[in-house]
């Protein structure tokens, strides 16, 4: 019954909205297109290609985990107005489908990561240590019983490694994506959209050319890496440095005594020369594994969010340079 009034109400709306659009032009002269982001990595990508044509509102913030969000009713009321939603995909945001319909969005939908080659996570014991996963596929999706759920892998609904960003020509990818998501969503500012993001990718591109250069000058024995979770296996495979996750995918789980103790063997074994903190995870394990091995601590990361205002990682770009310089830095011989 309800839905049948909101449906009422939405036709009203509409009629009232043809009106005023008859009587004072374009319904764009309200202002500019209403875009959400599912997390802040995303949000700046979509900031950096819609510039001014676009307010752009980010649901997972600075320095928060995605994996393990629980929306809030303002988000839905972000939502609830917004005309076009921009999320990463392969299973990152699992939130999303509920909020969306709880929100009743009824905007364009873009999936950043969109013809991305996506990445297999590693297998037990050869990436992440982590083995005895219970891999339950697609048991969930749109499941009803509300968040927080505690299931032990946190987002490990799928095979795909979500964090694609983490290779800057998939960032590109994200980019061109954006740009085509906001021209279908605003068609009026098509040109604009797309030659900011050329302009955008550029910058991309000769970052990434920065980083191949950077890591190529470093022994191949010596790129290897301890962080918290399992955020990096695309920046591995891009940049050609060997990372080791204490927590395997999870954000959420804590790894068993015998997780941690073969972790430990490895990074004394392989000599991992760094172990790194992440800005979206407890540095306690990492630190732990750190006094046992006697690696040293290389900083933090930005893994799955942006860092705010004022801190090194607060834009895509700035947070990729980041990660990489901390990195080459404690991987120097
Ligand atoms: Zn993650």
């Amino acid at each position: 019954m309800r839905s049948v009034s909101t449906a009422r109400r939405r036709a009203l709306l509409a009629v009232a909205g043809l009106c005023l659009s008859a009587v004072f032009g374009a319904a764009h002269a309200a202002g500019p297109l209403k875009a959400v982001a599912s997390f802040s990595i995303l949000g700046d990508i979509v900031r950096e290609v819609g510039g001014k044509d676009v307010s752009v509102a980010t649901l997972v913030g600075p320095d928060g985990d995605a994996h393990e969000y629980e929306p809030t009713p303002g988000d839905a009321k972000k939502l609830s107005t917004a005309g076009v939603l921009f999320v990463n995909g392969l299973d990152f945001e699992t939130w999303m489908p509920r909020l969306a319909k709880s929100s009743g969005f009824s905007g364009l939908t873009v999936v950043a990561s969109k013809g991305v080659t996506p990445r297999k996570f590693a297998e037990a014991g050869e990436g992440h240590g982590h083995d005895g996963h219970d891999h339950d596929h697609d048991h969930d999706h749109d499941h009803g019983h509300g968040h927080g759920h505690g299931h032990k892998d946190g987002h490990h609904h799928g095979d795909a490694d979500p964090h694609a960003w983490q290779d800057l020509s998939n960032g590109v990818i994200y980019a061109r994506n954006v740009a085509e998501g906001l021209a279908a969503a605003d068609p009026a500012h098509a040109d604009a959209y797309r030659e900011r993001a050329q302009a955008y990718i550029a910058r991309l591109q000769a970052l990434d050319t920065d980083v191949r250069k950077t890591f190529a000058a470093i022994p191949a024995e010596r790129r290897k890496v301890v962080t918290s979770h399992d955020a990096f296996g695309y920046f591995g495979d891009a940049y050609g440095v060997a990372f080791i996750s204490a927590m395997g995918m999870s954000t959420d789980a804590e790894p068993s005594a015998g997780d941690v103790a073969r972790i430990i063997e490895q990074v004394k074994r392989e000599r991992v020369p760094a172990v790194f903190v992440e800005n979206i995870s407890s540095p306690k394990l990492v630190q732990q594994i750190a006094r046992e091995t006697g690696a040293k601590v290389g900083g933090t990361l930005y893994s799955d969010a942006l860092s705010k205002a004022g801190q090194p990682g607060a834009t895509y770009l700035e947070m990729f340079e980041w990660n990489a310089r901390q990195l080459a830095a404690a991987l120097q011989p």
